[in-house]
């Protein structure tokens, strides 16, 4: 079995900051982590591997820095890794993105399970998944919270929905996306952590992907961003005083003038 999970860097704030110029996030002196659902991905992706056997890879499309998420992986016991990364890549969209995460998938030979994270938390679009799963023409199961059983080529998974708890059956080769699961990833252990710092990690640019330029970064992105900002938030409120009663008209009426 080959599991391959799909990290992303992230800035370490819910506090995203746009540069109103550019539309593009802000960077400079913010702490970058690895994007949390991924971790949860990560955590699973292992566990299956404790469980039925096989080898769990890590890949990320960024900056050169985003090595360091990679080797974050390996320290909880990935066994290996590969940093996608060309000028190229910069100012990828979410398709752009996708297609070039896949051809670094085939790349690798392909997997029986990809795992991504539910969402980023910077970009927040959860479009890359989806993406992945629709360019390979595989299945896909989102908001994966466990995985029971693998088994003759196909695997349970337990998807976490508003309405509650829903068991999916899906045939291998397939893509999950993962949200909190009911337990805390791993912790990196000593052995993990010397690990990570002398493993080698791959390298991958658009040539040895064979990406035309055109298809990838800004170039090959469709969506242009237009304006992002936050919306002004409304701080009035209005307090009221009386018998509940007289309360309950007064609100009722509120309501209706909303409906
Ligand atoms: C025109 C345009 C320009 C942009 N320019 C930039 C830019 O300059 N710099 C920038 O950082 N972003 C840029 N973005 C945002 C960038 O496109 C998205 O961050 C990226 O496509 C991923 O989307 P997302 O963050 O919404 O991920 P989601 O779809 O929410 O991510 C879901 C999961 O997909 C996986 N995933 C997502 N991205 C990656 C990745 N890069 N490598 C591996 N796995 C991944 C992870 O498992 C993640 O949990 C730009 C977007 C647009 C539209």
């Amino acid at each position: 079995m080959r599991y391959i999970v799909c990290i992303k860097q992230v800035p370490d704030t819910t506090d995203v900051r746009i540069n109103p110029e550019t539309n593009t996030l802000v960077r400079e002196g913010v702490e970058s982590v690895v994007n949390p659902f991924d971790m949860y991905a990560v955590e699973l992706a292992l566990s299956l591997r404790d469980k039925f056997g096989g080898e769990v890879i890590s890949i990320s499309m960024g900056p050169p820095q985003a090595e360091e998420a990679l080797r974050e992986t390996i320290s909880v016991g990935v066994d290996r890794a590969y940093l996608i990364t060309d000028k190229s890549f910069a100012g990828a969209d979410t398709l752009a993105t996708s297609r070039t995460l896949v051809a670094a998938i085939r790349y690798i030979g392909g997997a029986d399970v990809i795992f991504v994270g539910k969402q980023a938390t910077d970009g927040d679009t959860a479009q890359v998944g989806p993406g992945i799963a629709e360019s390979m023409n595989i299945g896909q199961v989102t908001f994966v919270r466990d995985v029971m059983e693998i088994r003759d080529g196909n695997l349970l998974a337990l998807r976490m929905t508003d309405k509650g708890r829903i068991e999916i059956e899906a045939r291998l080769p397939v893509l999950l996306s993962v949200t909190k699961l009911d337990r805390e990833p791993r912790l990196p252990s000593l052995r993990g952590k010397l690990r990570a710092k002398k493993e080698k990690i791959e390298h991958l640019d658009a040539k040895s992907l064979s990406l035309p330029e055109e298809t990838v970064g800004l170039a090959g992105s469709p969506t242009q961003v237009i304006k992002i900002f936050t919306p002004q938030r409304h701080t009035q409120g209005e307090i009221q005083r009386g018998k509940p009663e007289e309360l309950g008209d007064w609100l009722a009426g509120k309501l209706r003038n909303i409906l």
